[in-house]
């Protein structure tokens, strides 16, 4: 394996855009915010095989802003339809008709909930075939394009169209967000890991090090989402780094199952800074203060690192 040199600074980080400005997506769209520079680490040899969802109005006939190729399927199928690409180009090269140096990445690209709910079962299917392929959640956490519904991804007591704050539920959302991550770690791939658009340094050198595995090289992004969390587009980058230094996102990576944090902190920040930015948890503090699902969500995130033992070392 080629030794990799992780970049250190945003200076490091290459000029070249693969994505073009000026989509359809919301401004300050943290999930597009990441995606650009993933597609500066991936480059435009690739195919994006896009999940029904925001980004999926991306391309729309006959503009794109992708230089790259790009297919669409509905939530349940995108693994499916990579499995398929990833055949047909496996087939040219064995045939002779497609020169192995003119081979392409194939890349997943999906909302949370094609990524939690939805597509899981094809995602199952195809890290345990351990296909060869990127993926990417932009994790916006709900059903963004449609009027930010519930998701499996949607955190405890968040406002959505679905999860109304009220005389039956005043908190909002009822449950804890699935963790993807344990459950993809489940199956082992080669490479796992969170990312940020806050963090592009640490986001370039994870995508830089799973090019170095063959099999499934998935990818999951906290992306802020001003109409749904309803927040300043201005601030979405932020919001992204107080997800982190509240320690309510962790930036991690796994190899073959093995956890490891890429950004600890000695002192986190308190969780209701970031709570407190954003209008779908309003309901939280005001007209009355919640303080037992704010304390609820807290003791959350202190458990998780507690029992982080880069941290607790
Ligand atoms: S709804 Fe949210 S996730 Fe979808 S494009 Fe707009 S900001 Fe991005």
């Amino acid at each position: 394996m080629v030794e990799l040199i992780p970049i250190k600074s945003i200076k490091d980080i290459p000029f070249d855009e693969n994505l073009f400005p000026g989509t359809p997506a919301c401004a300050g769209c943290g999930g597009l915010l990441a995606l650009r520079h993933c597609l500066k680490v991936l480059g435009k040899d690739i195919v994006i095989v896009n999940a029904a969802g925001c980004f999926t109005l991306l391309s729309i006939y006959p503009f794109t802003p992708f230089k790259n190729s790009w297919l669409y399927t509905a939530m349940a199928c995108a693994p499916a339809g990579a499995q398929g690409i990833r055949d047909a180009l496996d087939i040219l090269i064995k045939k002779g008709k497609l020169d192995p140096k003119e081979d392409l990445k194939v890349v997943v690209l999906t909302g949370d909930g094609a990524a939690y709910d939805i597509g899981l079962a094809s995602t199952s299917g195809a890290i345990n075939r351990n296909l060869d392929f990127y993926y990417i959640c932009y994790d916006n956490e709900a059903y963004g394009n449609t009027g930010f519904q519930w998701s499996g991804a949607t955190p405890l007591a968040s406002k959505t169209g679905t999860t109304q704050p009220g005389r039956l539920s005043p908190s909002g959302a009822e449950f804890f967000k699935k963790d993807l991550f344990e459950i993809w770690r489940s199956h082992k791939p080669p490479y796992l890991a969170t990312i940020s658009p806050s963090h592009p340094v640490d986001l370039h050198n994870k995508f830089k090090k799973a090019e170095q595995y063959k099999g499934p090289k998935l990818f999951i992004n906290l992306s802020p989402c001003p109409p749904g969390w309803a927040t300043e587009p201005s601030h979405s980058t932020i919001l992204a780094k107080l997800a982190v230094d509240t320690g309510i996102w962790a930036l991690k990576e796994a190899i073959y199952g093995d956890i490891k944090h890429t950004h600890i902190q000695k002192k986190f920040k308190s969780i209701e800074e970031y709570l407190k930015e954003q209008g779908r948890f309003t309901h939280l503090f005001k007209p009355q203060r919640q303080e037992s699902v704010i304390n609820k969500i807290q003791e959350r995130v202190n458990k998780y690192w507690h029992s982080v033992q880069e941290y607790t070392k």
